[in-house]
């Protein structure tokens, strides 16, 4: 029997070839192809008399083939052109190089055609029209409905999952048993999620596909909302923090001392932090900030706080150069109050003397698999905590015993959705930049400016007066480090040192090198031995060079408008003019008019919110826009949703604390809860 959890490949319609694409959707059951929803929908509902059509109209037509013709262009391009009629008159189906069709498209054949109407030279024409053949009384999937456009992989169209899906869902009958209680779903005015999935893909009306689309988001939040709301009992009952002093005036010293001065947010988030740890419940903390806003200060605050005390603490960071940078930072400023720091990667581990003296432990998840101090670990701090799994957070603390918990992010969502989202985290939020930030001068350059460019950076870098860096970003050519994606960096890289900056000291950083290489490369060119880091777009997050003036990103319409702020936060991180320069590979203008935004916002939730209205969330574009959060259909806009999502959350929990009745909730929800990951 076939159910939501076969994998597609056991399904007869899709072959061998067809499964490997789909995998690199991330599609392998049923249940993620029925998941896998339309971005937008083409209404060809509107059925006319061939008579009838006027130009401009988008339109359904039922007809009858004429004539098949191939005519030849001077350029000996193949035009096919096809003759249609029904009873009320006849119009044109214009194909471009398409001569197989000739045996699809045969005179006597009928069918129905989609399309808008335009012209093809004097005549009223459709021109590359969705079509579909008539036999008998089957069922119109691309024609004579809404139809739905889907999120497309090469050699993957719209109308071959078109077809899959429906065989699913009206021949083969997949049922979608209900999550959610009736009275929720009255409560809230939802579809049954049964119904959603079907009309998610072939909906009756636009306002259907809406709804559905609301109750699928709906699904999605709830799972975390309960979640949330579990893990904030767990950690509330039967846990005590250790028992910390204030030390007010060591504190004060510190930052009076430090070589600048803390922007009011700063301050407020280390009052925030320090207030949480000298209470009786183990913090639990969010610290959200743009980037280059200076959390890094802050969790450094709460480790000599927590040495003050006595305790011990641990930093985890996503990458080993991000770690390593961190260690460098935490030497400098924490060494000489006689804190001992240790770093811990994959190939560095500590002895057991060091252990057994460090007050900070930094690094990467390597830190999972050490041995380390329980009893004496009170503070955990997790930089750039998006980047991880929610199973490794949790066991990370258990690393510690009632540990002091803080996690850093530039996840660039507002306030009220973080809230919401994170109801078992507190917020601080750093809403400002260190005063005499210059914002990143942002350029869309047009192709033939591309010469001009490079003379430009070139003159830059070797002006006498300042010592500047570049960082030259190759286009994304998939969201993982291929081979491929490496090679076209290697090459352009070749490109660049040998045809275009010959003069200038070039690196290349990608992530198949090693870490040590890696750690060499950002050394040099941290130290300024290089002038420009060539990187393929996975360079690391949260990098800090401080003489890096110029970021230039090849095929920047591959990313979206969040990782492109990323990208450009690593250079104008100290208080010098710096660029962005944003090349394209596209004349679309959606997609220049989507750049030409980053010239005139500097703000991450600005450009994040810009983003998600223009791309719609389910856009799959390389990267997935809160891909880190695991939300496929929620849009942040909508408030309501989020709210409605969390207070049927807690209607839920009220009646039904651990879920019991709702085991196929329970299922989707237990994963992350601290319990589950985590058994004492
Ligand atoms: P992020 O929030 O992206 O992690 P960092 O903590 O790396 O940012 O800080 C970016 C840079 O700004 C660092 O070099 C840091 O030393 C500096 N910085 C942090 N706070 C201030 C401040 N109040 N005034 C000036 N510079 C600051
Ligand atoms: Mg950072």
């Amino acid at each position: 029997m076939i159910t939501s959890k076969t994998p597609v490949g056991d399904l007869k319609m899709i072959g061998p070839s067809y499964q490997i694409k789909l995998k690199k959707l991330g599609i392998n059951t049923v249940e993620d192809l029925l998941y896998h929803i339309p971005f937008r929908y083409e209404d060809y509902s509107l059925v006319s008399p061939i008579g009838r059509l006027q130009e401009g109209e988008t339109a359904t037509i039922f007809a009858e083939i004429m004539k098949f013709e191939n005519i030849y262009t001077k350029s000996s391009k193949k035009i096919q052109k096809i003759v249609v009629a029904d009873g009320s008159g006849r119009i044109l189906l214009i194909f471009f190089n398409q001569a197989y069709l000739n045996g699809i498209l045969r005179p006597g054949l009928r069918v129905t055609v989609a399309g808008t109407v335009s012209k093809y030279i004097m005549d009223l024409a459709f021109l590359q029209p969705h079509y579909e053949i008539n036999k008998g009384d089957s069922e119109l999937l691309h024609t004579g409905r809404i139809v739905p456009i889907y999120p497309e992989t090469e050699g993957l169209t719209s109308k071959w999952l078109r077809s899959r899906i429906a065989v699913i869902l009206h021949k083969l009958k997949i049922d979608f048993p209900e999550l959610l209680p009736t009275e929720i779903l009255k409560k809230y005015h939802l579809l049954s999620l049964h119904q959603a999935i079907n009309s998610i893909h072939f909906p009756q009306s636009l306002t259907i596909a809406g709804h559905s689309r609301h109750r699928l988001s709906f699904n999605e939040l709830i799972v975390i909302q309960l979640a949330s709301l579990i893990r904030k009992r767990e950690i509330e009952t039967n846990s005590t923090a250790k028992n910390m002093k204030d030390h007010q005036n060591k504190i004060e010293k510190f930052i009076q001392n430090l070589p600048f001065t803390l922007t009011s947010a700063q301050n407020k988030a280390v009052g925030e932090i320090l207030t949480d740890m000298t209470g009786s419940k183990p913090m639990n903390r969010l610290l959200l900030g743009d980037v280059g806003s200076g959390k890094t200060i802050v969790a450094l605050i709460a480790f000599y706080f927590t040495f003050l005390n006595g305790f011990k603490s641990l930093f985890m960071a996503p990458t080993e150069i991000l770690a390593s940078q961190h260690y460098q930072t935490l030497l400098k400023f924490l060494k000489s109050l006689g804190m001992n720091i240790s770093l811990i990667t994959g190939n560095l581990k500590p002895n057991n003397s060091e252990i057994s003296k460090t007050d900070v432990y930094i690094g990467t998840h390597a830190l999972l698999n050490l041995k380390l101090p329980k009893e004496k670990i009170a503070l955990i701090v997790i930089d750039e905590q998006q980047r991880f799994g929610v199973e490794q957070r949790a066991l990370l603390r258990l690393k510690g015993s009632n540990p002091h918990l803080l996690s850093l992010t530039a996840t660039p969502i507002p306030r009220t959705v973080a809230l919401t989202l994170y109801a078992d985290l507190d917020l601080s939020v750093i809403d400002e930049m260190p005063p005499g930030r210059l914002k990143v001068k942002t350029f869309v350059v047009a192709p033939e400016k591309r010469q001009a460019a490079y003379v430009w950076i070139n003159k830059q870098l070797t002006s006498p007066s300042s010592k500047q860096q570049a960082f030259i970003i190759c286009p994304l050519i998939e969201e993982s480090e291929s081979l491929l994606s490496v090679k076209s960096a290697k090459k352009e890289f070749y490109r660049l040192q040998k045809e275009v900056f010959p003069y200038l000291k070039l690196g290349l950083i990608h992530g198949r090198l090693k870490s040590s290489e890696k750690n060499q490369i950002i050394d040099l060119f941290k130290e300024g031995q290089l002038d420009i880091l060539v990187a393929t777009p996975v360079v690391e997050v949260g990098l800090d060079i401080p003489r890096a003036t110029i970021i230039m990103i090849e095929a920047s319409e591959r990313f979206g408008l969040s990782q492109l702020h990323q990208l450009r936060g690593r250079v104008g991180r100290r208080n010098q003019q710096s660029y962005c320069l944003l090349f394209s590979q596209t004349d679309n203008q959606n997609s220049l008019d989507r750049l030409k935004f980053m010239e005139k916002y500097h703000i991450g939730i600005q450009l994040a919110e810009y983003d998600l209205k223009i791309r719609g969330p389910g856009q799959f574009f390389g990267y997935q826009q809160h891909g880190s959060l695991g939300l496929k259909f929620t849009d942040f806009s909508d408030l309501s949703l989020i709210k409605n999502s969390q207070q049927a959350a807690l209607d839920i929990l009220r009646v039904d604390p651990f879920l019991e009745k709702l085991p196929l909730l329970r299922e989707k929800v237990i994963p992350y809860t601290i319990q589950n990951i985590a058994p004492d």
